[in-house]
Formats: structure tokens, C-alpha cells, sequence
């Protein structure tokens, strides 16, 4: 089963974003590591408040989640939770909480000196599907602009070697000081918490510790994908800095309409034209499936609307529900013109016809005109 975010969160299913950002940021502060030291459950909860918030936080997200029920994974059959980066947890809460971040639990500065991991960012991407790939699954290539880490310097921004040590905190980027009972720690104002000076820059990256590079990547689709679906690719987001772990790619899909299939659900629908004569006296005609085609036989009398459902001819079910039906509608085309002959005939099929409906003044008719009388009358 999956986890209910909004039980998670605490908050009903219609909390406004104000609302989910109030509960997260009670429960972020509750169950946060500093404040639980060695606590397996405290941590397993702020895990799970934090994945609730990344999700419910996010319009998108949340209106995949509202209608799926789980934001999806790449290659999800295996149906594991993408939210098992080890600094996934704190980095929400650190990007929720901005500069704050240590204040809260009288860390001192020292915590945000910036040699902290920090993991890169995420990245999004829309894809473009045709139907069938998306009906059948397909692998799609996509080329990231991604953050990564200038492999020169390691992403330290210095030429090889050129690099000194700060010697007013001997490279410890840090100042130590006593204040009664504490030790308060302060960035080195020389070094700016880095403990050591660039000499050179990397010839590189100019200094930067990163470069802009694009990376094609291939994206497995799976078999089901619906509009509005996401994929989350782990480890394919910007890289992280300071040996921080990589962000997420997340790639939104988009379907393409298909000329004549409609999609519904697991089913594809069809909507045949069928001449009345057709319809009238039955037929067989060849259809288009999605592998294929297949004969399809119109019963005599057929009428407007009437369904006829190949088995198996739809959609796999993304969640692995299996597979569903083609369901063919029929449009009865009626004729706008006649001719001589065709009036003639449709006169003469009138006078040899038992059906009430085709007498002037059949009994519906009557009935109806009364109903219309004692509406007028009123
Ligand atoms: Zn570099
Ligand atoms: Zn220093």
C-alpha cells in the first residue's frame, strides 16, 4: 500500500499550500535528527514528512499523486520509491528553511560553513509521446543540460597544486571560542569557512567547481504512460557540490493525440461511421487496432452508440493492472441528399414498413403530443 501524504502531514485532502507548508514545518522540526539524536523511528518519520512535503508541495506532484496515488518511478514495475537518497530528507528541509537552517537548534554557524555536502538539484523535462509508444512503452533519448562536477579540479574551482592553506585557521575554516558552558564556533573571516586560498583557478571552470554540460540519456517509457505522468530518474539531476549526491531527473510526459483512437483509461475507443443501410442490414469491416487490424461484423439493426469490444485490443495498465479492451462506437451517418430513385425507395420502404416508428402517426408520437399539450396548457 502506498503511504497517504496527507495522513503523513496531517491535513485534509483539500489543505491549502499554506496549510501543508504550516504541518511540515511543525513536524519537519519535531522529528528532525539534531533534536532526536539516535531515534530510528524520529528518523523514519522525518523521512516520510519530507517525501510527503516534496510531493504535496509541488502542484504537479500532487495531482499526479491525487489521481495515481504515488508519483511514478522510471522502470516502476519494481515498484520501489525513488525517496531513498540518503540526504534527501535534509536537503527539503534545508531548502525550506533557507539561512535559518542550524539557528533552530543552536548549531552556530560552523553547520552551514561551505564545505557541507550539498546534493545538486533537481531537473525537468518534458517528453513528447506518440500514442502507440505510449500504449506499448519505448525508450526515448533525452539530452540534459546538466550541472556537473568540473572533473579538473574535482570540483574545487583550483588548478591542480594551486592551492595554499589558510594559516589563520590552519585550514580548518573555522574559529573555536569559548562562552561559559559553550563552545561557539564562527566561520574563518579570512577564509571564508574554506580553509584554504585559490592561487590559481582551474583552467576549466574558471574557478566555478562546475560546467554546463549535456548529457543524452536514454529514458525507458513504460507500456500505460498517461499525459501528465512524471518519471523520476535517480541520480540524473545537476551534481551535487562538496561530494553532495547528484538531485533527480523528472521527466513530465505528454501523449500526443491520436487521429482516430481515443484514450480512456486502459480501453481505446474508436468511433466507426456506419451508413444507416449498413447498420440496417449488417456488415463486416476491417478496423484498425493498435497491432493491427482486425474484421469486425456490424449485426443487423445496429443503431447509433452501439458498442462492439475486441478483447485484450486495449492499453497495458501502467500499474500493471493488465490489459484493456477496443471499444468500437458506432456513428450512424444518415444521408443529407436524395435522389429521385433513393426517395422513391425510401417512400416505398416507409408504405412495407411494420415498425411503429416509421408510420406517420405511430403510437409514441400520439403520446408525445399529448405530453406536449398538457404542457402548454398548464
Ligand atoms: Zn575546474
Ligand atoms: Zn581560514
Amino acid at each position: 500500500m502506498t503511504k497517504d501524504y496527507y495522513e503523513i502531514l496531517d491535513i485534509h485532502r483539500n489543505a491549502s499550500d499554506a496549510e501543508i507548508k504550516k504541518a511540515y514545518r511543525k513536524l519537519a522540526l519535531k522529528y528532525h535528527p539534531d533534536r532526536n539524536p539516535d531515534d530510528k523511528e524520529a528518523e523514519e518519520k522525518f523521512r516520510e514528512v519530507s517525501e510527503a512535503y516534496q510531493v504535496l508541495s509541488d502542484p504537479q506532484k500532487r495531482a499526479q499523486y491525487d489521481q495515481y496515488g504515488r508519483v511514478f518511478d522510471e522502470g516502476f514495475a519494481g515498484g520501489g520509491g525513488g525517496f531513498n537518497n540518503d540526504d534527501f530528507a535534509s536537503t527539503i528541509f534545508e531548502e525550506f528553511f533557507g539561512d535559518a537552517f542550524g539557528d533552530f537548534f543552536g548549531g552556530g554557524a560552523g553547520r552551514r560553513a561551505q564545505k557541507r555536502p550539498r546534493r545538486g538539484s533537481n531537473i525537468e523535462m518534458k517528453v513528447d509521446v506518440e500514442f502507440k509508444e505510449a500504449a506499448f512503452g519505448v525508450k526515448k533519448t533525452v539530452d540534459i543540460p546538466k550541472v556537473v562536477k568540473c572533473h579538473r579540479c574535482n570540483g574545487k574551482g583550483a588548478e591542480p597544486g594551486g592551492v595554499t592553506t589558510c594559516s589563520r585557521c590552519n585550514g580548518t575554516g573555522q574559529f573555536v571560542r569559548r562562552q561559559g558552558l559553550f563552545q561557539i564556533s564562527t566561520p574563518c573571516p579570512e577564509c571564508n569557512g574554506t580553509g584554504q586560498f585559490i592561487k590559481e583557478k582551474c583552467k576549466e571552470c574558471h574557478g566555478e567547481g562546475s560546467l554546463r554540460k549535456n548529457k543524452k540519456l536514454e529514458v525507458k517509457i513504460p507500456a500505460g504512460i498517461e499525459s501528465g505522468m512524471t518519471l523520476r530518474v535517480s541520480g540524473e539531476g545537476n551534481d551535487g557540490s562538496n561530494g553532495g549526491p547528484a538531485g533527480d531527473l523528472f521527466v513530465h510526459v505528454n501523449v500526443k493525440e491520436h487521429e482516430y483512437f481515443k484514450r480512456d483509461g486502459r480501453d481505446i475507443v474508436l468511433e466507426l461511421p456506419v451508413s444507416f443501410v449498413d447498420a440496417s442490414l449488417g456488415t463486416t469491416v476491417d478496423v484498425p487496432t493498435l497491432d493491427g487490424s482486425e474484421t469486425i461484423k456490424i449485426k443487423p439493426g445496429s443503431q447509433p452508440g452501439d458498442n462492439i469490444v475486441l478483447k485484450g485490443k486495449g492499453i497495458a495498465d501502467v500499474q500493471g493492472y493488465g490489459i484493456g479492451n477496443m471499444r468500437i462506437v458506432l456513428k450512424v451517418i444518415l444521408p443529407t441528399k436524395l435522389n429521385k430513385k433513393q426517395r422513391a425507395l425510401l417512400e416505398e420502404f416507409k408504405e412495407n414498413s411494420d415498425e411503429e416508428t416509421y408510420k406517420s402517426h405511430n403510437s409514441l408520437w400520439n403520446k408525445m403530443k399529448s405530453f406536449f399539450a398538457s404542457c402548454l396548457t398548464v
